[in-house]
């Protein structure tokens, strides 16, 4: 078989050869082998649950591919929440014609993501569209994870003074799907954070951060915007801290856009009270992931909900939520 067509996806013998070949095999869990019309499973806990679809095009790009960031995205929702993400479901819709050869390796990038997460898709959906239809290939995950004892994250606990952190350089995600169109010639290598955040969130959870968020589509300003309307102080950041590979910074340059604004999907803000933030800080900047952390800016007590940027000369200019769409499909 070579390409994907309408049968496999119509319920009979060639979906379910299908299903069994490639997804149970690659992805199967005790959970899921079951094949039940639901997954049955037991938690003691109290628990976060969140979904996502993801539609990002091109469907493979440096750093990642679809499979992969339909599980980060799910995950790091889950993270971010003070959970620790437990079972997937996962969804994926394909166009009639779509390569196996391409459905294979979405799945192995699948496989290898939750095994690096420490998850499980228990459950999970399969369906073919006519050609035109749909584009390649969407999928959807939800998942579920356990509030790890003693996590009180909430956008509420927020007050002046606390210190805003971000985990790395900000805008790779976009960046890389952006070069990755094809309509794009730019010559950079750049590739996406795409990334699961288990290790590093866990590691500074009840250590005296208020609040987490990843700051995917829209990117750090859009979050720090949500951030400043919910809770319902400015926020007050600084250009020259807020960390940017040069290529990035390049590639923004060439096209106008702002970094501020591009997705990042291995990345985290974090709102942590000033008495806790060299702590955290410096446990960030052990884990792989958080190396490149730095406080970029504080909460003020003014109360407008905006996000100030004090810019490198000096000045200061507001940083607006995204408005319209930046970049489609990025995730
Ligand atoms: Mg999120």
């Amino acid at each position: 078989m070579t390409k994907i067509t309408l049968s496999h996806g119509s319920g009979g013998r060639l979906m379910h050869d299908l299903i069994k070949k490639l997804f149970v095999k690659e992805l199967g869990n005790p959970l899921l082998n079951k094949l039940g019309d639901a997954a049955i499973f037991k938690t003691g806990s109290r628990l976060a649950f969140t979904t996502d679809s993801f539609v990002v095009s091109p469907i493979f790009f440096p750093g990642g591919d679809i499979g992969k960031l339909s599980i980060c995205g799910t995950v790091n929702d889950l993270c971010v929440s003070g959970a620790r993400p437990r079972y997937l479901s996962c969804a994926v819709i394909v166009e009639e014609g779509f390569g196996y050869s391409d459905l294979e390796k979405i799945v192995l990038s699948v496989k290898m993501t939750c095994k690096k997460a420490g998850v499980d898709i228990i459950t999970g959906d399969f369906k073919v569209v006519e050609k035109g239809a749909a584009d390649k290939v969407f999928i959807t995950t939800s998942g579920v994870g356990d509030i790890y004892q003693g996590a009180s994250l909430s956008i509420e606990r927020i007050r002046p003074g606390d210190k805003v952190i971000i985990s790395g350089t900000i805008g790779e995600h976009g960046a890389a799907v952006l070069l990755a169109r094809e309509e794009l010639k730019f010559k950079a290598k750049i590739s996406s954070d795409c990334a699961p955040l288990n290790g590093l969130t866990s590691a500074i959870l009840n250590k005296g951060i208020k609040f987490m968020r990843d700051p995917t589509r829209g990117g750090l300003a859009t979050t720090l915007n949500e951030i400043a309307i919910d809770s319902g102080y400015n926020i007050g950041i600084e250009e020259s801290k807020i960390p940017i590979k040069e290529s990035v910074r390049v590639l923004c340059e060439a096209l106008g856009m702002d970094p501020l604004y591009m997705a990042n999907e291995g990345k985290v803000v974090v709102i942590v009270a000033p008495e806790a933030e060299g702590k955290v800080l410096s446990i960030m900047k052990k884990h792989p992931l958080g190396r490149k952390s730095v406080i970029i800016g504080e909460v003020k007590k003014e109360r407008n909900k905006r996000v100030y940027l004090k810019t490198r000369i000096g000045g200061k200019r507001i940083v607006d939520m995204l408005s319209g769409e930046q970049l489609p499909r990025i995730c």
